[in-house]
């Protein structure tokens, strides 16, 4: 263990489980740690770094912005986040944003704007089992994995979870006091799990029909991740409000919750805020990674190289069926699902995938999760599935 690593682990509370790596910079898909290895990162920060680590424009306007104004509230306007803004509501559904700082943080805000703009007595909100909406007390009241929730009972109430992509039993807890019915597009943490599109055309007719309101949380399918600006395109289908957080800095805090004109006006002047939301800093760094992102061909870009990921990974599976039992995700999103024997070993693999220079996590104690940088090569996938083909035949 190295010094960093010791004087860590006497001055941190214990609620992170790190590797024994310390890492020190990063440029494009490559991190480097203390001792000068490097690590093709596909996980990049867990979806956060999709433009690449020190992305020159992201690094470019966070210079610039910090030695013009980093800070001033939202008691006052700033340009920044008035631009960001202003492409977020000109490519999506939405027609206006609350800015804050992380995914709990956004999924909180959408949670209490579903609350005060439905009917008095209306405040229960169906979410899905496997879904993973936050560690705040009300965004983990909304996760539905149980194993999050032990230890800090009472869980705030309101909350209900149905069985993940069944339409049926999820209409028969609709009730009086449902207000809203919140979704992952593709579960993230829980193994990559995406929700079908006929799934999600139901959820919006229930909807519909129910008077309910549809929140997407794309804190983590959001910003180009799927190949798309948001995975909600893919299905057509259109929520109410929508939470980012992730990717929307490319690794400076940031959370954002957009939605509607008709929805957007019960959140009145004084009914929510946050200190640090939106600030120039992150605002212009956030701006900096839409201007890429938007740029012509790059999300084509994204979605042809998921593919291919895709493609590679799902080469794997044949060759070994006691570990592997497929492969699944959109875009940059992907996982290879592990076998009952493979999950045994999911923790063995990732740590030998880190020690052969390759940094991917194992998701929901199911399957391992590939999370690249949105720049990330073929020629950097293929040297992944390379390293990832000599560990799989170490561990099997
Ligand atoms: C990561 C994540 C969150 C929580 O975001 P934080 O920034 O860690 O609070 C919420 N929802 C989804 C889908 C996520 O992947």
């Amino acid at each position: 263990m190295s010094d960093i690593q010791k004087r860590s682990d006497a001055v941190f509370i214990g609620n992170y489980s790190r590797y024994p790596v310390t890492l020190v910079s990063g440029k494009g898909c490559v991190v480097t740690d203390e001792d000068g290895r490097q690590y093709l990162d596909f996980l990049a920060g867990i979806a956060v770094c999709s433009l690449g680590h020190c992305h020159p424009d992201v690094s470019e306007a966070i210079q610039k912005q910090a030695s013009e104004l980093v800070h001033v509230s939202n008691l006052y306007y700033t340009t920044p986040q008035l631009e960001l803004a202003e492409r977020l509501v000109a490519n999506s559904f939405a027609d206006k944003v609350f800015f804050c700082n992380s995914g709990a943080e956004a999924n909180e805000g959408a949670i209490k704007l579903a609350r005060i703009h439905s009917a008095p007595g209306k405040y229960q909100i169906i979410s899905l089992e496997g879904s993973f909406h936050g560690r705040t007390l009300a965004a983990l009241a909304a996760t539905g994995q149980p194993r999050f929730h032990q230890g800090f009972e009472p869980i705030p109430e309101g909350f209900v979870h149905a069985p993940f992509g069944d339409l049926a039993a999820l209409e028969t807890m609709i009730s009086e006091s449902t207000c809203a019915i919140l979704c992952e597009p593709i579960q993230g943490e829980s193994g990559v799990r995406p929700l079908d599109t006929e799934y999600l055309k139901g959820l919006r007719k229930l909807c519909d029909r129910h008077g309910l309101l549809l929140i997407f949380d794309e804190v983590q399918t959001g910003i180009g991740r799927s190949g798309r600006l948001f995975a909600y395109e893919h299905s057509g289908v259109i929520p109410d409000i929508m939470t980012l957080a992730k990717a929307l800095a490319n690794g400076l805090p940031m959370g954002a919750m957009l939605t509607t004109d008709a929805v957007a006006k019960s959140l009145l002047p004084g009914t929510h805020a946050t200190t640090f939301g939106g600030n120039p800093v992150v605002a212009a760094a956030a701006v900096a990674v839409l201007d890429s992102m938007l740029a012509p061909g790059f999300l084509d870009g994204v979605a042809l190289r998921g593919q291919y990921l895709q493609d590679q990974l799902a080469g794997l599976v044949p060759l070994y069926p006691e570990l592997l039992e497929g492969v699944r995700g959109t875009g940059m999103l992907q996982a290879l699902v592990l076998t009952e024997k493979g999950k045994t070993q999911g923790t063995e693999i990732v740590r030998a995938m880190l020690e052969s220079g390759v940094l991917i996590n194992f998701a929901g104690n199911a399957a391992l999760r590939f999370a690249p940088p949105l720049i990330a090569t073929e020629a950097e996938m293929d040297t992944v599935v390379e390293k990832l083909k000599v560990v799989l035949a170490g561990v099997s």
